[in-house]
């Protein structure tokens, strides 16, 4: 019974009370506000003219009723949608990719509510409309939209099971209509919050572009036989605009986001041709990977380009990646990452979480995650049908999914770019190290080593503080060369530059072979007394060098070392490589396998030079 009925009741009691006796006829004021307060609660008519306004409710939102509790339904159909795209975990594009969706979104919510909203103008005495879909529960369904009159009572959070209530005798019977024009209640239909007394009410299934139900389209009235069967045929009508309009705004959501991705893809190209060394190539694969693929171990092995049949971990990120981040492996080591390495082909695997199945990553040495289920190397080779790949991505992650057919499809097509840009890195660096370097030595060679003070000496000179010039010269090398031939001459000044080497800090200082047997160290922000003392390493170092020349003597040399130092004062380094030079003629003639430092006023250096 609503309001009104109760008050036009009480109104009636009143005045029986009233006209009985005549004692109460002060009741006649009292029945008239009830009869009035009646009136204005009675059910409106809502014919085409006298239909209220309706607000628009596109979305359901949280604030519908007033509840805090949220719909069960997001707002969209398609939550497979994820999985086709194949999001294991966010990876950072997810956000760009969930801004598309929303819009799509958005854009089917407004299409739909403008039909419902068509529906209930056109269509006299409509309550609400509601539309159902299918939720992960395939036999449960829940609100997606709903359009009402006045309070919305339709309860938003509502759950209905294939085997209950008025609407899941439609999903479970397959009807392909259902009319009710004289209901007891609106129990049956559950999806109603309070107690609207829903008498009638129409309803019809949604199909997918396959002709799967995915959901339902319910229009009902507080009126006895509201609908015709002409509206539930037109009704058809919407259901199928509904379920265009959804896969449509689907579809072209997705096209939109493969053209992001592949248009994410040209741009790496892009990148690429920019990037000339093998670091930054390998710095871009890791931010591509990043971007696009959500892992939660991302692991990038590097074969080694001197040594064959071994490489070493390059970059490791998430799960454990301190235990793998610099690893070295060999290609004996037959862990998977290295097996998709070494026969340059993609390999994918999905692992129980029993500890007999763990697999390899490297070696049997490392530390076992049995939490990482998923896995997916992508093998990059510098030429597609290599038998042997150069660089290798392995993905790993604890989700329930594999790695879907878009993501490998993404990464086979980046690992083709990267493959290209890969090999012209290591093209470009190897003829810069030939232009660079000595091939004896693998030291700077002359040019590059005054190319190299030069730059060093402006940020000295930022910096303020001073760089040390080493110059040296093997001691009577002649007689090396004459006594055990040139090839061990060689051998001899390799040994020395792997020396001198050792002695200096990797990274800062530099050491270029400047002549034959010639060598010069710079000492990049030292001191007097420093780069007397590392000089004196050096010299030392050689010194104790043995070489076996497969004779009864065992070889030895030595050097001469001549120093100077580079003040703030000081700016020709050319200048100061010579006088270097100058210290150590001074050496030589000094008696030789010793340090002697330049000094500016030395009448000895003067003396000997003129
Ligand atoms: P000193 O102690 O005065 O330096 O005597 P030295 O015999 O070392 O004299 P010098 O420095 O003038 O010797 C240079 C010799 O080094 C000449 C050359 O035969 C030899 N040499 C230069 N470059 C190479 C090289 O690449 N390989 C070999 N095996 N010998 C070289
Ligand atoms: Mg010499
Ligand atoms: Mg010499």
């Amino acid at each position: 019974m609503t309001v009104s009925e109760i008050l036009f009741v009480i109104a009636g009691l009143f005045l029986g009370f009233a006209f009985k006796g005549g004692m109460f006829l002060f009741l006649i004021p009292f029945a008239a506000v009830a009869f009035v307060l009646a009136w204005l609660n009675r059910p409106r008519l809502a014919g085409p003219n006298s239909q209220s306004a309706t607000s628009l409710l596109p979305i359901i939102t949280n604030k519908a009723r007033g509840t805090t509790l949220n719909p069960v339904v997001a707002p969209d159909l398609r939550t497979e949608f994820r999985k086709e795209n194949g999001m294991m975990n966010e990876p950072e594009s997810a956000l760009k990719v969930s801004q598309v969706w929303a819009r799509a979104n958005a854009d089917i919510n407004k299409g739909m509510a403008n039909m419902m909203r068509a529906m209930k103008i056109v269509v006299p005495h409509v309550n609400s409309v509601v539309v159902f879909t299918q939720l992960d529960n395939p036999k449960e369904w829940g609100v997606r939209n709903f359009i009402n009159d006045k309070e919305m009572s339709v309860n938003p959070c509502i759950r209905i099971s294939e085997n209950s209530g008025l609407v899941g005798k439609l999903f479970r019977d397959g009807v392909n209509r259902l009319l009710e024009g004289d209901l007891p209640s609106n129990k049956s239909l559950m999806y109603y919050a309070d107690s609207t007394p829903v008498k009638s009410v129409v309803a019809v299934p949604i199909y997918n572009y396959n002709g799967v139900r995915v959901g339902a389209l319910v229009m009902d009235s507080v009126y006895p036989n509201a609908f015709s069967d002409h509206v539930a045929q037109a009704l058809l009508h919407i259901a199928d605009s509904i379920s265009m309009l959804d896969w449509k705004g689907f579809f072209s959501a997705q096209n939109h986001i493969a053209l992001q991705r592949y248009s994410g893809l040209y741009n790496y190209q892009r990148k690429f041709f920019q990037t000339m060394t093998v670091k930054d190539i390998y710095k871009q694969i890791i931010n591509y990977v990043k971007d696009n693929v959500g892992y939660d171990r991302l692991t990038i092995l590097a074969m080694n380009q001197e040594k064959e049949a071994s490489g070493r971990v390059v970059f490791c990120d998430g799960i454990d990646a301190d235990q793998f981040n610099g690893r070295r492996f060999t290609l004996d080591d037959k862990g998977i990452f290295v097996l998709s390495l070494l026969r340059n082909r993609p390999i994918e695997r999905s692992f129980s979480q029993n500890f007999n199945e763990y697999v390899p990553r490297l070696n049997d040495k490392e530390k076992r995650n049995l939490n990482l289920r998923q896995m997916f190397v992508m093998p990059i080779a510098t030429e597609p049908d290599r038998s042997q790949a150069e660089i290798a991505i392995c993905l790993e992650n604890g989700g329930e999914m594999p790695y879907s057919d878009h993501e490998k499809e993404l990464l086979k097509a980046f690992a083709g770019v990267a493959g290209f840009a890969y090999d012209r890195a290591r093209k470009f660096e190897h003829g810069r190290d030939l232009a660079m370097r000595d091939g004896l030595t693998g030291l700077i060679n002359h040019r590059t080593l005054h190319e190299t003070l030069r730059s060093e000496k402006v940020r000295a000179d930022r910096k303020k503080y001073n760089i040390g010039v080493l110059m040296m010269d093997i001691d009577h090398f002649k007689h090396v060369n004459d006594t055990y031939g040139h090839p061990v001459g060689d051998i001899v000044i390799k040994g020395i530059a792997d020396a001198i080497s050792g002695e200096i800090r990797k990274e800062i200082d530099v050491v270029a072979r400047y002549g034959g047997e010639e060598f010069v160290v710079g000492l990049i922000e030292t001191s007097a007394e420093g780069m007397l003392e590392t000089a004196e390493r050096i010299r030392k170092a050689v010194q104790k060098l043995v070489f076996d020349v497969k004779q009864s003597d065992p070889l030895r040399v030595t050097v001469s070392i001549g120093a100077f130092l580079v003040g703030p004062e000081f700016h020709d380094m050319k200048k100061a490589v010579s006088n270097a030079d100058q210290a150590l003629y001074r050496a030589k003639e000094g008696g030789r396998n010793q340090v002697i430092r330049f000094e500016e006023e030395d009448p000895n250096v003067m003396a000997s030079k003129a």
